[in-house]
């Protein structure tokens, strides 16, 4: 099978043939239909993160294709289901955190495109406990981005308790930020849109933001604080320092900062600022199979769709760059 191969932290990939994975009892082999380009894959290929990713790696952890091959102690997906294999790849099940809900924070969870090999490839093998069914009505392309970056924003805005009607901000409308406008916007939040040049915000007013700013050219802090007094919630996505700077400094008080964003950098946090207003500052990470599902279920229903730039495994090293230069508009997704 053909796979997109990173050997080097840095180095360009390689579009090499591999064998096909073969499954065993509890796994599913799925054939890649589709597969988006997350920035987490470019971290990856970059060694960027304190926690390293298997060498060589085949990256992708939005690949979405059908069963072709199903382990016989798998029962609850079967042969021709149209699934994604999403970042958590697999968990332990078993431990607190798979028993109450946070299946994305187990401790022995393996990861899609970093700790096993992704979906940048003709054929991917999986957890059948852990591939999630895509509705009807939704074609792979549309799909893919909901793997990740839709799932992503839809459990980090859970996560900031915003309430409909109120304020949320969004740092960054890349692959992430675009979703989380839409999903925003569905939940009937007030949405300000942060990032730079005219795409990009043209996309976020046409995806339904009420305001937004050019990190570039506006006073995003202050134009933020003059039109809402301070959000109930921020989202940053922004792969970027200043970025996560602004995200806390534009709540309001009692509000909550959500970190998403992975920049290798750290945050510099004022504890007068954070305990006088009663700021929450939280990460969130992916979602879990739960999550999934329903952040599935709105794109179903027609409340969201990624925009998506159709491309091929071949051209992955130019999508990298585009990524690096911000020069991508929505999310890439490479078709199969
Ligand atoms: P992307 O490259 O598609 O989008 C990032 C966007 O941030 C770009 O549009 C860029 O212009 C913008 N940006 C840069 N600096 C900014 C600033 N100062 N203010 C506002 N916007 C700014 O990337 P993506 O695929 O959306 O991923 C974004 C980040 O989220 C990456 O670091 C990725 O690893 C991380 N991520 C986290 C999770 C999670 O579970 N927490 C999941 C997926 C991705
Ligand atoms: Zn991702
Ligand atoms: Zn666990």
């Amino acid at each position: 099978m053909k796979a997109a191969v990173n050997h080097q932290f840095k180095g360009k990939l390689e579009i090499e043939q591999l064998d096909k994975p073969t499954i065993s009892s509890h796994e599913v082999l799925v054939k890649i239909h589709a597969c988006g380009v997350c920035h987490t894959d470019l971290h990856a290929c970059h060694g960027d993160w304190p926690v390293k990713p298997k060498m060589p790696l085949v990256p992708g952890h939005e690949g979405v294709g059908e069963i072709v091959e199903v382990g016989d102690q798998v029962s609850h997906c079967k042969l021709g289901d149209r699934v994604g294999i999403p970042w958590l790849y697999s968990a332990c099940g078993h431990c607190d955190y798979c028993l109450t809900g946070d299946e994305n924070l187990c401790l022995s969870q393996q990861n899609a495109g970093y700790s096993v090999d992704g979906s940048y490839a003709e054929y991917c093998k999986a957890d059948g406990n852990y591939v999630v069914k895509i509705p009807d009505g939704i074609d792979y392309v549309d799909a893919a981005p909901l793997f990740c970056a839709g799932v992503t924003t839809y459990k980090a805005l859970k996560v900031s308790t915003a309430k409909p009607g109120e304020w949320v901000a969004i740092f960054g409308i890349g692959g992430l930020g675009h979703l989380a406008v839409q999903y925003a916007v569905a939940m009937g939040l007030n949405v300000i849109a942060v990032d730079t040049g005219e795409a990009k915000l043209e996309l976020a007013k046409k995806l339904g933001a009420s305001l937004c700013l050019d990190f570039k050219r506006d006073d995003v802090v202050a134009k933020v604080l003059a039109e809402t007094g301070g959000v109930h919630a921020s989202i940053c996505t922004a792969v970027s320092k200043s970025g996560f700077e602004q995200s806390y400094k534009v709540i309001r008080r009692g509000g909550k900062c959500v970190l998403v964003g992975l920049p290798p950098e750290d945050m510099p946090l004022p504890i007068f600022d954070t305990v006088l207003n009663g700021v929450s500052v939280v990460g969130s990470i992916v979602g879990t199979r739960k999550d999934l599902i329903e952040c599935l279920d709105f794109a179903a229903r027609g409340k969201v769709k990624a925009i998506t730039i159709e491309k091929s495994l071949e051209d992955i090293n130019d999508i990298f760059e585009e990524m690096i230069n911000g020069e991508i508009t929505g999310r890439v997704v490479m078709k199969f």
